[in-house]
């Protein structure tokens, strides 16, 4: 190992330390009593031959002293939580300030790892969307409501003012079944009246509803005019129906047999859909709450690739033009084939580029929606996906592997999270517009936000954008001011994936830190 500072150190003086970082007697690892002098507030490279030890003298000796130092410096209390390092071979370190390392493993291949992952920024804009987001309906694009029991009352009493009406509590939503004991339990309870797809109906005895048929059910809660003096039986009715109606109600004026819907969750004011109440996992791609169905919040499908299938339109696929399956051999797969080019009067000899259009949609998607069908043929590039994704064994995945490619998802169109999630905004933009950003605009956005919020949402958003703020900048400082927070951290070059990587540690000593100090602090309190 080649040390390109001066290695004396006998007597250290206080001059020294401040000017150097001293390393005596080193014996880590492969390290044969090695001492240092290493000039302070410079860059120092150490070099040398693969196994010569460079590692075990700057991290294994340097950075795993000063950790062990600063661990040592906290309370016993906050120790305990944390254990303790061992002390590493050496003899003496001196001059030494407090230290940070960023490894030297290049990239994290994980294709669910994002800039905005790794910075940690994304668990605070999920917080943000969780707290103050703001709910659009998918179907109409309205901003969707939600009411409190008192709000509901209100309304229901100023709008239907000596009108008649019935108050109705949704108890299933196009579901099938007979309902049988239903209507029972609901008789037994003292109700005499249901509301089934649409028309109002007596409960008799033995009443039921086709069970092979979808259906909508309400109770018939009550059916009032809407009158000051009966306000306290309203009120009853609507929190008898809330109860009933997992917290949605509806209000049908009589008159005009119209609907009008009631939740005290989040609704389309127009359609009635309902999302549930967003929490941070609701913004993960990487949480069953939040990522797109179809692609599991990776936001690409891997699907049969037709243009690796057949790579030359002008051979016959007795000739190989299919490279999935190769040259013409005696086998069901050709025999299989053969018949189904007999149908178009094709034949396996003929260029594929001569073959009807038909014919090589049978070939790759099969004949499966075609009910005359002599028999079932799956189709090449549907039993490449299925041996990909079913796992059955890995000869076959590895032979279907060649012909995968990856798309964007056609259901979120790489955007990976469920339209619900899609659909909460803040000034305008949902998560993915806002990790679409370069961080020069997020930052701007960010800023933005301070004078967005008003009332008690600028107290629930201050320490989120606070973060927020403090992070990003530090990017920008750190010249990454180019790179948009859903970029995958496996495409970044070693540069920049190291700069990410020095951030996300700066910020977690912070974190260290406060997180000691409070409990230091709560220690404290205790006594
Ligand atoms: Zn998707």
């Amino acid at each position: 190992m080649e040390i390109l500072v001066e290695t004396i150190p006998t007597e250290i003086s206080q001059e020294d330390n401040t000017h150097f970082l001293t390393v005596t007697g080193a014996e880590e690892h492969n390290l044969k009593n090695i001492s240092v002098k290493i000039p302070r507030n410079q860059m120092t490279v150490i070099t040398g031959l693969s196994g010569s030890g460079k590692s075990s003298l700057a991290f294994d000796t340097i950075f795993s002293e000063g950790q062990r130092r600063y661990l040592d410096s906290l309370s016993s209390y906050a120790k305990q939580f944390i254990g303790s390092i061992e002390r590493p071979k050496v003899e003496r370190i001196s001059g030494l300030s407090p230290v940070i390392s960023i490894d030297q493993k290049t990239t994290n291949r994980n294709p669910r790892s994002t800039v905005g992952t790794t910075t940690e920024l994304y668990d605070f804009i999920r917080l943000l969307f969780a707290r103050l987001g703001e709910a659009y309906s998918y179907n109409t694009g309205e901003r969707m409501v939600r009411y409190t029991e008192e709000q509901i009352i209100d309304n229901l009493v100023q709008r239907y003012q000596n009108q008649s009406i019935a108050i109705l509590a949704p108890l299933v939503r196009g579901r099938k079944g007979h309902y049988r004991e239903l209507f029972q339990d609901l008789s037994k309870r003292g109700y005499l009246k249901v509301r089934i797809d649409g028309e109002i109906t007596e409960i008799v005895p033995k009443l039921q509803v086709d069970r092979y048929k979808i259906h909508d059910i309400e109770l018939v809660v009550d059916r009032i005019k809407v009158e000051d003096k009966d306000l306290q039986r309203i009120r009853s009715s609507v929190q008898t129906a809330l109860d009933f109606g997992k917290d949605l109600i509806f209000i049908q004026n009589l008159k005009t047999e119209k609907i009008e819907v009631f939740s005290k969750s989040l609704i389309c004011p127009t359609t009635g859909i309902s999302y549930e109440e967003p929490s941070p996992n609701t913004f993960s791609f990487n949480s069953p709450y939040g990522y797109c169905p179809t692609c599991k919040g990776l936001g690409v499908e891997e699907k049969a690739d037709v243009a690796k299938i057949i790579s030359d339109r002008e051979i016959s696929i007795a000739d190989g033009g299919i490279v999935a399956i190769g040259k013409y051999k005696k086998n069901n797969t050709f025999n299989y084939l053969q018949k189904l080019l007999a149908v178009e009067k094709d034949k396996l000899e003929t260029p594929i580029e001569k073959l009807s259009e038909k014919s090589i949609k049978t070939i790759l998607y099969g004949n499966g929606s075609d009910e005359k069908a002599p028999f079932k043929f799956e189709g090449i590039a549907t039993q490449i996906e299925r041996s990909y994704h079913d796992e059955i064994s890995d000869t076959l995945k590895n032979w279907a592997a060649n012909y995968i490619s990856e798309y964007p998802c056609e259901t979120c169109h790489g955007q990976r999270l469920r339209k619900e999630s899609l659909h909460f905004k803040i000034n305008g933009k949902n998560v993915a517009d806002v990790t679409a950003m370069d961080l020069y605009e997020f930052y701007d956005w960010v800023l933005s936000l301070d004078t967005y919020f008003t009332g008690n949402d600028t107290i629930i958003a201050r320490d989120i954008l606070k973060e927020l703020k403090e992070r990003t900048h530090f990017l920008l400082e750190v010249g990454l001011g180019y790179l948009s927070l859903k970029r995958a951290t496996g495409s970044l070059s070693g540069g920049e994936s190291q700069r990410i990587r020095l951030a996300t540690v700066r910020f977690s000593i912070k974190r260290y830190h406060l997180y000691f100090r409070r409990a230091e602090y709560r220690f404290a309190s205790a006594r």
